[in-house]
């Protein structure tokens, strides 16, 4: 196995146009070479590359571990961000590996979502900003070319007031997500929601959004229609994690819970 550890983008994203690999925390590469399901003869590892760690605002660098969005990011992705793994996970893993990835219960997917994020990508020819429903087209599968490297996560200039994440496992730590689920709103009453794990990518529910963002004070009869319409809009699967029917339940429960914070 080559491996190249380049300390410029400019090199890193050469390498990759020769083919190599990108490696960023390895926390979802490594798991994947060691059960023989990939193996890269050439390998560019990116954490030497400054330009990927660099946090800027709105613009959050693909190599921005989620130990710094723990303590630094915006509130429902910080929140995300300390649900991932364990502390040494945490320390390892990136932003932008979890985007690449693509695993519906990807921690970071439904807040990118939910703010409609784009995700900055560069090759050796120059860069691209792909909106977050045309970067992720199925399950592990995205619009990433073999000599492109994601570099950034733009969200949007203003960010909602309120932001809530949530997901539900198996147990309360260390855990995959069963379902997953950020809301945001703002003080004028917008509100979006993203859902992981409950279809093949990152989703928004936008009839529920559309409907519960006309209403300024919800009753208890508006949030029963919201859960209801969350319920409806996820296209969950049955797989050895969970049921098509307890996932399409359990996101319709945890997405108004979060909006209950949201309105607190
Ligand atoms: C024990 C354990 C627990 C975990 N728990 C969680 C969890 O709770 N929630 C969760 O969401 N995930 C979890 N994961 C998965 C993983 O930690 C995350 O998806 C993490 O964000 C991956 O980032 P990374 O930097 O380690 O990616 P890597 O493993 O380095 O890379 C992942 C993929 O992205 C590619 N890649 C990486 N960076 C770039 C780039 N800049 N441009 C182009 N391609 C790139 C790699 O080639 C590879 O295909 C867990 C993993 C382990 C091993």
């Amino acid at each position: 196995m080559h491996f190249h550890h380049p300390t410029t983008l400019a090199d890193a994203t050469q390498a990759v146009a020769e083919g190599a690999t990108p490696l960023a925390g390895g926390t979802d590469l490594m798991v994947e070479v060691n059960f023989r399901h990939r193996r890269p003869e050439h390998v560019v590892g990116l954490r030497k590359v400054e330009e990927l760690g660099a946090w800027e605002g709105n613009r959050i660098g693909a190599g921005v571990t989620w130990r710094r969005l723990e303590h630094g990011g915006p509130q429902a992705l910080a929140e995300a961000a300390r649900t991932v793994g364990s502390p040494q996970i945490r320390n390892a893993g990136t932003i932008g590996g979890n985007v690449v990835t693509a695993s519906p219960a990807g921690d970071g997917l439904p807040f990118l979502v939910a703010v409609d994020a784009k995700v900055e990508v560069m090759s050796a020819e120059g860069g691209r900003l792909v909106p977050w429903d045309v970067f992720f087209v199925g399950v592990k599968k995205t619009t990433l070319a073999a000599d492109e490297l994601v570099t950034a996560i733009h969200l949007p200039e203003s960010l909602p007031e309120r932001q809530a994440f949530g997901k539900v496992g198996v147990r309360s730590a260390m855990v995959i997500a069963t379902v997953g689920c950020v809301v945001t709103r703002t003080d004028d009453g917008k509100t979006t929601v993203g859902l992981g794990s409950v279809g093949p990518t990152p989703l928004r529910a936008s009839r529920a959004e559309e409907m519960i963002s006309s209403v300024t004070r919800p009753t208890e009869s508006d949030l029963a229609e919201f859960q209801k319409m969350v319920s409806d809009e996820a296209r969950p699967i049955t797989d050895h994690r969970s049921t098509e029917e307890y996932r399409r339940h359990a996101v319709g429960v945890l997405a108004r819970r979060l909006l209950e914070r949201c309105l607190r």
